[in-house]
């Protein structure tokens, strides 16, 4: 099938990383222009396979280039509703194929092709016709199928901008429903080839963190492959409705993250939030010395006011890890009505990138746009603070609060010292919200020892008195 295909293709090379070193040319990413879109198309000429614009031996080793994938399909029972999750497969297959590696999704893609691949005589139109045979294994309701590859920039610049618009027709069909006129809430398990813990909510108020799958895309995939890994989760009992925790969400999560997961809410990023694998587009991070949340997005290549970029952030939250203070979610959720309501919603956000903002008017609430900084107005903590309280940011009130009881804490203990907030954080200090242990033993008098084993230890407010 793959005969005439100078590499390998198969599942296994999934986890295929291309570093630099070993790395031909990139394709589309952060310092490019990209997508991937999958369309049903009545005339679609099927096994047509064709690259436009410069193949892989135009191109020059080391360099990057604008790239995209047109998948076009047909087949008799393929609904236009379906595009969504088809097109989620891309990435999936894209790295069955040895020597070429996909990261994220949508007009985030981000591609690399090796060295070796180049030696064994790889082209992109081998990609081409890989995707094809590959989608139609994984879908027999795909009939008839033609991948075009297109590296030329006008071409690309076109592509990406009606791509753009697709996606947020889809995107804003979703926007349509509430959790609340539904009795079915969707699970998706597609990530957890690398995530092997992770299980995405997709709810109408909550888009998959990945931001292409909505509501929507699920109940079309989970009537086409009811035992596929997109599936029905029936809601159930509400158990928290602000926080969106449902009984049976907890349930099923708890089968398919073989119990590494028991319980989550779907609108906080305290106690139990939604894991995230790894491909989620924005990552929201609590900020103990605001008690506001901050979010930054994939796009943004600068560093949060914690000091840490979105890289840092991902890695410590990603691979289908619980981790309190963090979540990773879409750009799409930010304008659900439902965007973390247990948490203030808009309220709570103190920082944001400014791309993020602009995309986002008409969504965050007029009273409260201007008083969230970005990195134009803020770039460390301490400077967040200030402009928080320059324009009155709701938050302030919540770090009185903050203030007054660290404050009482300090009376209760010792009442004649008053130590302000300020002394009590560092504001530049990077946020480490967990800190894991491998193995520690402290000693304690009286010859008794406490011994941690893969310890995290999680601190909400550390409290630190003058002697
Ligand atoms: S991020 Fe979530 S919804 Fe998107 S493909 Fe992965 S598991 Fe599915
Ligand atoms: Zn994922």
């Amino acid at each position: 099938m793959f005969s005439d295909i100078p590499v390998d293709v198969s599942p296994m090379h999934e986890g295929e990383r291309i570093r630099a070193a070993n790395m031909y040319v990139e394709l589309a990413g952060p310092k490019s222009i990209g997508a991937e879109l999958v369309q049903v198309d009545e005339s679609v000429e099927d096994g047509k396979y064709e690259v436009i614009g410069p193949e892989l031996a135009e191109m020059t080793k080391g360099e990057i280039y604008p790239f995209c994938i047109k998948i076009n399909i047909k087949g008799e029972k393929l609904e236009k509703e379906l595009e969504g999750v088809i097109e989620r497969r891309n990435h999936d297959l894209c790295n069955y194929v040895q020597g070429f590696m996909h990261l994220n999704q949508r007009d985030q893609i981000w591609c690399r092709v090796s060295t070796e691949a180049i030696d064994a005589g790889f082209k992109l139109v081998d990609l081409a016709k890989a995707i094809g045979i590959l989608f139609k294994e994984e879908f027999p309701i795909i009939e008839e199928i033609s991948v075009t590859i297109l590296t030329q920039k006008e071409e690309v610049n076109d592509f990406v901008a009606n791509a753009k618009e697709i996606y947020s027709l889809r995107d804003e069909r979703a926007r349509e429903l509430s959790d609340e006129d539904v009795d079915v809430f969707y699970g998706c398990t597609m990530c957890q080839s690398f995530a092997p813990t992770h299980m995405c909510v997709v709810t109408p108020d909550r888009t998959a963190l990945c931001g292409a799958i909505n509501w929507f895309d699920c109940r079309a995939s989970a009537k086409m492959d009811p035992d596929g890994s997109i599936f029905e989760i029936e809601k159930g009992e509400v158990l928290e409705d602000v926080k969106g925790e449902y009984a049976n969400v907890n349930n099923i999560i708890s089968q398919k993250t073989q119990g590494e997961t028991e319980k989550v809410y779907l609108h906080s990023v305290f106690e139990y939030p939604h894991t995230s694998c790894g491909c989620f587009e924005a990552v929201a991070f609590y900020i103990p010395e605001l008690d506001g949340i901050g979010i930054v997005n994939r796009d943004f290549g600068g560093e949060t006011p914690l000091g840490i970029p979105f890289s840092s952030m991902a890695g410590q939250c990603s691979g289908g890890k619980q981790v309190e203070g963090f979540t990773g979610l879409s750009l799409e959720y930010m304008k659900s009505p439902k965007f973390l309501q247990a948490d203030g919603a808009y309220e709570r956000i103190v920082w944001l990138p400014s791309e993020v903002k602009q995309s986002l008017e008409g969504f965050i609430p007029e009273d409260i746009f201007d008083k969230i900084p970005t990195e134009e107005d803020a770039t460390n903590i301490s400077d967040v603070k200030s402009y928080l309280l320059e324009k009155n940011h709701p938050i302030l009130e919540r770090i009185d609060k903050l203030s007054d009881d660290v404050e009482d804490e300090l009376h209760e203990e010792e009442p004649s010292e008053k130590v302000p907030i300020a002394e009590v954080t560092e504001p530049n200090q990077e946020f480490i919200p967990a800190a894991s242990i491998p193995e520690m033993t402290m000693p304690i008098s009286g010859g008794v020892k406490i011994i941690f084993k893969n310890a995290k230890i999680y601190a909400e407010k550390v409290i630190i008195k003058k002697k």
